[in-house]
């Protein structure tokens, strides 16, 4: 199997689809939206830049990454949130070249905005597995209502997931994320799933890896 990349607008399922993947079929799910909440916890300017949907700088960025690649030796890995840029896809090339590796696949999840500003609103995560769940949607409610169905903790609403900050998730999806569909499309290793529902995406995405 190969390593992924997912690419996909803010609330789109990366997070959803990562921890699938990663049960089955053993993936390492490497969040850098996650990798940067956690910093953020001992970095005031870090997480009121995470607030207001802004991009992170790629020195900050990098090196969460990198300290994590250097930490899981040859297993294989998701990327969830990264690259986003096409800058940051470049420097990527170069960090696979030193390392020897190849890129592996790159899933687009193409799912419609006005699905997702709702999925916004309707979304807990767990604090501490980073489990993504719904309100809205049955198949992601959590067994108890409010609890995390694998560690029992209290599920929190993200700080950036309010309807403002989505906005200017978004446009920044738009301006820099997506000319990265163009960028991999071109190195042939792209795939698209044009799909809502967790289980139908799960579904095709483990078609697409096999
Ligand atoms: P979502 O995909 O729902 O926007 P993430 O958890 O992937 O959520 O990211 C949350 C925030 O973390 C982003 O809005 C951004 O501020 C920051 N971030 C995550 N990954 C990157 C990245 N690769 N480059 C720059 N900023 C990032």
């Amino acid at each position: 199997m190969k390593n992924i990349i997912l690419i996909a607008p803010p609330a789109a399922g990366k997070g959803t689809l990562s921890n699938s993947l990663s049960i089955c079929y053993g993936y390492l799910p490497l969040s850098t939206g996650d990798m940067l909440r956690e910093k953020a916890k001992n970095d005031e300017s870090l997480r009121e830049a995470m607030k207001s949907g802004m991009l992170i700088d790629d020195n900050t960025v990098f090196s969460a990454l990198e300290e994590q690649l250097n930490k899981i030796g040859d297993s294989l890995y998701i990327l969830d949130g990264f690259p986003r840029t096409v800058e940051q896809a470049k420097m990527y090339d170069e960090v696979l070249n030193k390392l020897n590796r190849d890129l592996g696949v790159v899933i687009y999840l193409d799912v419609p905005k006005d699905e997702l500003s709702s999925r916004v609103t309707s979304r807990l995560v767990c604090p501490k597995c980073k489990r993504s769940y719904s309100t809205r949607n049955k198949d992601l409610l959590p067994k108890v209502d409010g609890l995390c169905d694998d560690c029992q903790e209290v599920l929190i609403q993200r700080q950036d997931d309010s309807l403002e900050t989505f906005e200017q998730r978004y446009n920044e999806y738009l301006e820099k994320t997506q000319p990265l569909i163009d960028y991999y499309k071109n190195k042939g290793v792209l795939v698209t799933i044009n799909s809502s529902l967790p289980d139908e995406t799960f579904n095709l995405a483990s078609e697409l890896i096999k």
